[in-house]
């Protein structure tokens, strides 16, 4: 990406083992992420550009000496984080968060170094050609993260649900909400496919409005108090905003689309006075990779249901524009 709008697809030197922990894991899905489309809009232009992608699944090519868990020929699920999982944070579950960790930021492309490849890489027993691979690849971002906006908000059978937002990542956490056992899911959208999409995956409600129309609609279909928990999964003010006007008082707001801004409301009338919770952050645990995955492999849960165009690395220019116009949901890229 070298600014806004100017993705372009270049021929750079193959990555190489540096460290004894890392793997080289060739790139057999990727994909292009809703927060992709952020650098696509704001990103100061430059003439080196910056490689793309954090979403990937494949083969290991080549392991380092200290690498024990995988080996070549291995088909692999990479979070959209790396990290060690044996430090502190890791052994608490928060890989997001390893000490020894960090974000990919290189995969949408042929090949991958994946650093602390033992802490990172979850294999699968797939092979090239299954048909679960769209599935799978939502493991390594949309899937999860939408699982840990139902996770953090405390979703169960005795919360209600309000999901913003109906990119890949909202229709996932509707997904996960349902499959936590929510009765009630109330899913703010306005794109109609997208949101039948949502009504296929578990949600009870639709509601298209935004603003404090949307809010008032949500309170009416909630006895006029809002819901238990909320999970936001947009990042721009405007649905933080929606966030705290639809949640019920004593409950939770657990954000994880990457918010756009620094400053937002949390004062008395919005946040404080109501005893609203937030929560929320990047959510690529190991943990919600192990525990989706059996349900992934057998079809108890089909998530892959979400990308609804695929294209080759040529074509991942004209598949952030795709996005951008919301002409596709969400882009798979095959190498
Ligand atoms: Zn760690």
């Amino acid at each position: 990406m070298y600014g806004p709008g100017d993705v372009r697809v270049e021929n750079v030197p193959d990555p190489t083992l540096k460290h004894p922990t890392d793997a080289l894991v060739r790139v057999v899905r990727a994909c292009v992420c809703g927060s992709d489309l952020h650098p696509y809009h704001s990103r100061p232009a430059s003439a080196e550009g910056s490689p793309m992608g954090h979403e990937f699944i494949g083969v290991v090519e080549e392991t380092g000496s200290a690498v024990s868990t995988v080996k070549t020929g291995d088909f692999v699920i990479a979070p959209f984080a790396f990290f060690d999982n044996t430090c502190d944070f890791c052994s608490e579950g928060l890989t997001t968060n390893c000490v020894h960790g960090g974000f990919f930021s290189t995969a949408q492309a042929e090949a991958v170094r994946v650093p602390r490849a033992d802490g990172t890489l979850v294999k699968a027993p797939v092979g090239e050609d299954s048909a679960l691979l769209p599935s799978l690849l939502t493991l390594s971002d949309v899937l999860i993260t939408g699982h840990h906006a139902a996770v953090t908000a405390g979703v169960n059978a005795r919360t209600t649900v309000t999901v913003i937002g109906d990119g890949a990542v909202g229709l996932l956490a509707v997904l996960a909400a349902k499959r936590l056992g929510a009765e009630q899911i109330v899913l703010m959208g306005r794109h109609k496919t997208r949101t039948d999409l949502g009504l296929e995956f578990g949600a009870t409600d639709v509601v298209a409005e935004r603003g404090e129309e949307g809010i008032a609609k949500v309170r009416e279909l909630t006895g006029g108090h809002g819901t238990h928990t909320v999970l936001e999964c947009v990042g721009h003010l405007p649905a933080y905003e929606q966030a705290y006007g639809v949640v019920r008082a004593g409950g939770v707001i657990s954000r994880v689309g990457v918010p756009q801004y620094e400053e937002a409301p949390v004062g008395p009338s919005t946040l404080w006075r109501r005893n609203v919770t937030l929560t929320g952050g990047p959510g690529a645990q190991r943990g919600y990779i192990e525990e989706l995955l059996p349900e992934v492999l057998d079809g108890r849960i089909q998530p892959g249901k979400v990308f609804d165009r695929t294209v080759g690395l040529d074509g991942v220019p004209d598949g952030y524009r795709a996005m951008d116009t919301r002409e596709a949901l969400k882009v798979l890229v095959q190498p």
